[in-house]
């Protein structure tokens, strides 16, 4: 009997591979091995709608799909090594599962500050227990310190000034957001938060945080001088691929493209026999050769579909890939096509308050389009993104 497809990681990206393979026509067995002890659930609420007590379930499929699909699911078990030659994964249990393709979707790990002191109400955010945890603390009169203004950071303020909590927010870059979408844009959400009542503190960090006699998290330390009195405090940093479960397997893993991870093809094979990874531990190579990963739920969909396609020798339609994300702040969605980057040259083409348009090009050519609370605007550019374009033809038109 030919062994299963084995997925190690119960997440998005794990649970639409699973999907693909079946829609792809695969009938053979199928096995979901996930770390957690949830069935696979969606993200991107849990800053959001679930953190200002809008939702609380944000479960992906209900029970009854997995038996439906075929979907052997194991929750709450560990994979802790493969080894490729044999075709083996290793279970922290002790079993062990035999498999004809296996895919690595195993996401990301929040990074820490590791010179912080062991306190209550210090806090990350990348799973369902952080955030059920995170939750139980915000309360109206509560304050919270967010270290970084990415786009967890940005996120929680906006949730935190709706429940009416105080957010104070310090990222040491110019700007929230400078580092994916420059200080360009990034100075039209700093503009947003502050509008929204966010002690926002650019160029500042964290220096250290202080207890009480309970061990709970009372004051921080910043770099701009000053120590602000907080109830609760967000780390919020940055993530890195969880691979540390892949060490030793000789599967090569990188951490010189661009954010680290597992490199792979366009397709998602490894450089291991049947090894395949997906999703936001995935280093795709993209278009320019480059091995890059992409922390962002569209691309976990589209990749679980091609990974799906290519593994099965499944002919699918060519389609242009324009990568797209979105991030919903107060009440604006920010929302960006094709790949805009720092040092790209930014035309801003329209800022209506809150509202804003963007254009970045790379040598004149459009790279990217940013707009909050600019749907229409912002999706009129895929095809134009799908080809090289000058940015006049698109600057022309505003
Ligand atoms: C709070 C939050 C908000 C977000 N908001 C947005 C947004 O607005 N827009 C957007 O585009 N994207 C957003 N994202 C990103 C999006 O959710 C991710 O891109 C998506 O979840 C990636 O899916 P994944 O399956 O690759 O990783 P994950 O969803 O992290 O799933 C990986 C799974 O593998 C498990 N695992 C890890 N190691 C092992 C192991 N050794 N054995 C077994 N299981 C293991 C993990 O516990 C996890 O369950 C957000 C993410 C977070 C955390």
């Amino acid at each position: 009997m030919t062994a299963p497809i084995v997925i190690v990681g119960a997440g998005l990206a794990g649970l639409r591979t699973a999907e693909e393979l079946r829609r792809a026509g695969y009938d053979g067995g199928l096995v979901l091995v996930g770390d957690e002890d949830r069935l696979p659930y969606d993200r991107p609420p849990l800053s959001k709608q679930f953190m200002r007590g809008e939702v609380d379930d944000t479960t992906l499929r209900p029970s009854a799909f997995f038996p439906d699909k075929r979907i052997d699911i194991r929750l709450g078990t560990a994979a802790v090594g493969i080894d490729p030659t044999a075709r083996r994964v290793q279970l922290a249990s002790g079993a062990a599962l035999d498999y004809e393709h296996l895919i690595i979707a195993t996401g990301l790990r929040p990074r820490h500050l590791p010179d912080l002191p062991e306190l209550t109400g210090l806090h990350v955010l990348r799973s369902h227990a952080d955030a059920v945890a995170l939750r139980s603390e915000v309360t109206a009169s509560a304050t919270a310190l967010l270290v970084g203004a990415g786009f967890i950071g940005c996120e929680l303020a906006a949730s935190f000034r709706a429940i009416g909590a105080e957010a104070v927010m310090v990222e040491p870059q110019a700007t929230p957001l400078a580092s994916v979408l420059g200080t360009h844009v990034g100075a039209l959400i700093a503009r947003m938060h502050r509008e929204e009542g966010v002690d926002l503190r650019c160029g500042t960090g964290l220096i250290t945080l202080h207890g009480d006699d309970t061990g709970r998290v009372r004051a921080a330390q910043l770099s701009d001088g000053t120590e602000v009195a907080v109830d609760l405090v967000v780390v919020g940093v940055g993530s890195r691929p969880e691979t540390d479960w892949l060490a030793g397997s000789g599967i090569e893993l990188t951490t010189t493209s661009v954010g680290g991870g597992v490199p792979t093809d366009e397709v998602g094979r490894t450089s291991a026999e049947g090894v395949w990874a997906v999703g936001d531990v995935a280093a795709w190579r993209d278009e320019t050769g480059v091995c890059r990963r992409v922390e962002h739920w569209t691309s976990a969909g589209e990749q679980a579909k091609r990974l799906a396609c290519a593994l099965l020798g499944v002919e699918r339609p060519a389609t242009a890939r324009v990568p797209y994300f979105w991030s919903d702040q107060y009440d604006v969605k920010i929302q960006s096509l094709g790949t805009p980057s720092v040092g790209d040259d930014v035309h801003v083409v329209a800022d209506d308050g809150r509202k804003f348009l963007a254009y970045y090009a790379r040598e004149g050519v459009l790279s990217g389009v940013v707009g909050a609370g600019m749907t229409a605007q912002v999706m009129r550019a895929r095809p134009m993104l799908a080809t090289p374009t000058p940015v006049t033809e698109l600057l022309a038109l505003s």
